[in-house]
C-alpha cells in the first residue's frame, strides 16, 4: 500500500522540463494501471486476451513513485486509464495518494477514463479524492447492441455509472467510438440522451491498435463523413476551444451541447502533443501510434534514487517522433500490435 507519508512532489526541488527534440513540453501524463476489464468491446480486445502476470504489472507503489518523478519534471495533468483502471484492486489508494498533489499546487488535474460500470461503487470516493472530471465510454445506449460490442456487456450499469457520477459531482464527457453500421443510426439518440443531461459526447475514429479479430478497414468509420451526414439534421457550430489534444469540438445549436471529433488517423494534433503514456507494466511511450516504448520498470525497481529512472525518461523523450505513422488503408497493414486496452486512450 502506498505510505501517506511519502514525498509530495512540491516539497522537492523541481527539476528541468521535460521537453522534446521538437520544443514539445510534456505536461500530460497518461498512466494505465491495468489492461484488465470487466468488458471484451470489439474494437479494443479480442475476445481472448492474455494478460500481463501480476509480478509485471507496476504495484501501487511503484505507480505513484512514478507519477512523482513525472510530477517533478513539470506534469501538471494525470489521466488513470486501462483496461478498465476502477478493477486494479485497491485502486484508490493511488487516487488518494495523488490527491496530494492537487492539495499542493503540483498537479492542476487528475482525471479518468472508465467505462462506468464500477462507478457507482466509486464516484463519491473519487470525488473526495479531488477528481473533478471523468471520461466515460459509451458506445450505444441499446441494450443488445451495447451486450455485442462489448461482448456482453450490461448497458444498465454504465448508465448507472453515469448517474451516480453525476450525483456525485464529477463532470461526465461521453466518448463514443465510431464504427460503420449502427452507429450512424444510433447517433442521434446519443446525442440527445448526453446533451440533455449536460455531458459532452465525443466521437473517436477507430484505431487499428492489435489483432481484434475484424477486418478495420471494413468497420473504419471517417469522422468527416459522419460529420457531413449529422449536418444535415443539426447545426453545428464549430468552436474555437482546442484543449491541445487530438478534438475538435462543435457546439450543436439545436441542444446547445458540445460535440467532440477525434481523428488520429488524418492527425493534425501531433505538432501540439504535450502526452507521454505508462503502460501499466511501466512501459513509457512517447507516441501512442508507434510500436516502440522504453521500460522503466527495472529502473524502479533496481534503484532507490530515482536519477536512473529520470536517465531513461528524458533520453526517450529527446526521441519522440515528430508524428505517428497510423493508418488504416489495408486493415491494420499500417496499424500496431499493440492492444488499446495495454496503454489505455
Ligand atoms: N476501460 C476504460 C474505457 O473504456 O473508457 C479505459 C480504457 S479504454 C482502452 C480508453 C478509450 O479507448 C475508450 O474511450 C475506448 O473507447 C477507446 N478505444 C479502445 N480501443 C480503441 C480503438 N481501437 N480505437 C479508438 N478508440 C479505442
Ligand atoms: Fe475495456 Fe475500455 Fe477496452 Fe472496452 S475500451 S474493453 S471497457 S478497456
Amino acid at each position: 500500500m502506498p505510505d501517506p507519508r511519502a514525498p509530495s512532489a512540491g516539497d522537492t526541488v523541481r527539476r528541468p522540463l521535460l521537453t522534446d527534440s521538437f520544443g514539445r513540453k510534456m505536461t500530460y501524463l497518461r498512466l494505465s494501471v491495468t489492461d484488465r476489464c470487466d468488458l471484451r468491446c470489439v474494437y479494443c480486445m479480442a475476445e481472448h486476451m492474455h494478460f500481463v502476470f501480476h509480478k509485471d504489472l507496476l504495484t501501487l507503489e511503484e505507480l505513484y513513485r512514478l507519477s512523482a518523478v513525472f510530477m517533478r519534471h513539470g506534469v501538471r495533468k494525470i489521466r488513470i486509464t486501462g483496461g478498465e483502471p476502477l478493477v486494479r484492486k485497491n485502486i484508490m489508494c493511488l487516487f488518494e495518494m495523488l490527491s496530494r498533489h492537487i492539495d499542493n499546487g503540483d498537479l492542476d488535474e487528475l482525471v479518468l477514463t472508465t467505462n462506468g460500470t464500477q462507478l457507482p461503487r466509486f464516484a463519491q470516493q473519487l470525488h473526495d479524492y479531488g477528481l473533478r472530471r471523468v471520461n466515460v465510454s459509451l458506445d450505444s445506449l441499446d441494450p443488445d447492441r451495447y451486450r455485442t460490442l462489448t461482448r456482453g456487456g450490461d448497458v444498465r450499469k454504465a448508465l448507472a455509472g453515469i448517474e451516480a457520477a453525476q450525483k456525485a459531482g464529477l463532470k461526465v464527457k461521453i466518448n463514443s467510438v465510431a464504427m460503420r453500421g449502427a452507429f450512424e443510426n444510433e447517433l442521434d439518440g446519443l446525442i440527445r440522451f448526453t446533451h440533455e443531461r449536460g455531458i459532452d459526447l465525443t466521437l473517436i475514429e477507430e484505431m487499428p491498435l492489435g489483432d481484434v479479430h475484424h477486418d478495420r478497414s471494413a468497420s473504419f468509420l471517417p469522422l468527416d463523413s459522419v460529420r457531413q451526414n449529422l449536418e444535415t439534421r443539426w447545426t453545428l457550430t464549430p468552436l474555437k476551444a482546442n484543449t491541445g489534444g487530438p478534438a475538435r469540438y462543435v457546439r450543436v445549436e439545436e441542444t446547445g451541447g458540445q460535440l467532440g471529433f477525434i481523428t488520429p488517423l488524418s492527425c493534425d494534433f501531433c505538432a501540439s502533443c504535450n502526452r507521454l503514456r505508462v503502460s501499466c507494466t511501466g512501459d513509457l511511450y512517447t507516441c501512442m501510434g508507434k510500436d516502440t516504448s522504453v521500460p522503466l520498470r527495472e529502473a524502479l525497481r533496481t534503484s532507490c534514487g530515482d536519477e536512473k529512472v529520470e536517465g531513461v525518461i528524458f533520453d526517450a523523450i529527446a526521441r519522440k517522433p515528430e508524428r505517428h505513422s497510423l493508418s488504416v488503408a489495408s486493415n491494420a497493414v499500417s496499424g500496431i500490435g499493440r492492444h488499446m486496452s495495454v496503454l489505455g486512450g
